[in-house]
C-alpha cells in the first residue's frame, strides 16, 4: 500500500523527495602539490638570486674603491706623495682655460735644487731621497690650500698659485727660497734652490707659459743660483 501511494506521486513531487533523501555532496579536494613544489622552487630562486646580487654589489663596490686608488696612482708621484708632472700640467692647463674665460690671472713657479748631483754622489741616493720629501713638505706646508705643488722632474718642482699675480708670486717664491735655504736637513745637510717665476698672460698657451717659466729657472741658474727670477 505504501509503494502503491508513493508509485501514485507526481513525478515532480517523487523526484524532489529523492533528491532530499539521496542527495550527493561532492567534496572537492584540492591537490595543492603543485602549487607548493612551484612555491618552494621559486623560493630557493629568489634565494639565490639575492645571493647573487649581494655579491655583485660587494664586487662592483671593491672595483670603485680599486679605481679610486688607480686614479691616485696615476696622479701621484711615487717617492714625494705630490702630483706627479701629468696632473700638475693639467691643473695649469685648467687654469690657463679658466683664465682665458673669466679673465683671473694665476703664476707659476718652477724651482729646482741646486748641485743635487753632489749630494747624490757624496751622501748616497737615500739621502738625496729623503731631502726630496723633506724639501715637499716643507714648501706644501707653507702654501695655500688653493695652490698645487707638483713634481716637475727629478729634483724640480712647479707650483700653482691661482689668482696670485707675478709680483705676489715672485714674494711667495722667495720666502720659499729663504725656508729651503735655512732648513736643516738630515746629517746636517743644507741645500739651495733656484726658482723662475712666471705669471699668465691673456691669450698665453700652457706651453707658451712654462717656456717662461723654464727660462726664467735657466737665468736664475746662469745668475749664480740660490735666487729668484721673476719676469
Ligand atoms: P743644478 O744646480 O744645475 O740643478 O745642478 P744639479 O746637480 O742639481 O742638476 P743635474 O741635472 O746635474 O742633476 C740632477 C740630479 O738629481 C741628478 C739625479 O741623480 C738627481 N735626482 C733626480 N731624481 C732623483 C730622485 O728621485 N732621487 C734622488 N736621490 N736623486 C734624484
Ligand atoms: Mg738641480
Ligand atoms: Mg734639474
Amino acid at each position: 500500500m505504501f509503494s502503491k501511494a508513493v508509485d501514485g506521486l507526481p513525478d515532480a513531487l517523487s523526484n524532489e523527495i529523492m533528491q532530499r533523501w539521496y542527495s550527493v555532496t561532492v567534496q572537492k579536494k584540492v591537490d595543492n602539490t603543485l602549487l607548493w613544489q612551484v612555491l618552494i622552487g621559486f623560493v630557493v630562486i629568489l634565494f639565490f638570486f639575492l645571493l647573487r646580487l649581494r655579491s655583485i654589489r660587494k664586487f662592483n663596490q671593491v672595483l670603485k674603491e680599486k679605481n679610486v686608488e688607480l686614479e691616485r696612482i696615476s696622479q701621484t708621484d711615487h717617492l714625494t706623495g705630490l702630483y706627479n708632472r701629468l696632473k700638475t700640467d693639467e691643473v695649469i692647463k685648467s687654469e690657463v682655460a679658466r683664465s682665458g674665460r673669466y679673465g683671473g690671472t694665476f703664476s707659476v713657479m718652477l724651482f729646482d735644487i741646486d748641485f743635487f748631483k753632489k749630494i747624490n754622489d757624496t751622501r748616497g741616493h737615500q739621502v738625496g731621497d729623503q731631502i726630496l720629501i723633506q724639501i715637499s713638505h716643507l714648501i706644501k706646508n707653507n702654501l695655500r690650500n688653493t695652490d698645487i705643488l707638483g713634481r716637475w722632474g727629478g729634483e724640480e718642482f712647479m707650483i700653482v698659485t691661482p689668482e696670485l699675480d707675478v709680483k705676489n708670486a715672485g714674494h711667495l717664491a722667495e720666502k720659499l727660497r729663504l725656508l729651503i735655504e735655512n732648513h736643516i736637513f738630515p746629517e746636517q745637510i743644507r741645500v739651495t734652490a733656484s726658482f723662475g717665476v712666471a705669471e699668465y698672460q691673456m691669450g698665453n698657451s700652457p706651453d707658451a707659459l712654462l717656456k717662461r717659466a723654464d727660462k726664467l729657472l735657466y737665468d736664475a741658474k746662469s745668475a749664480g743660483r740660490n735666487q729668484v727670477k721673476i719676469h
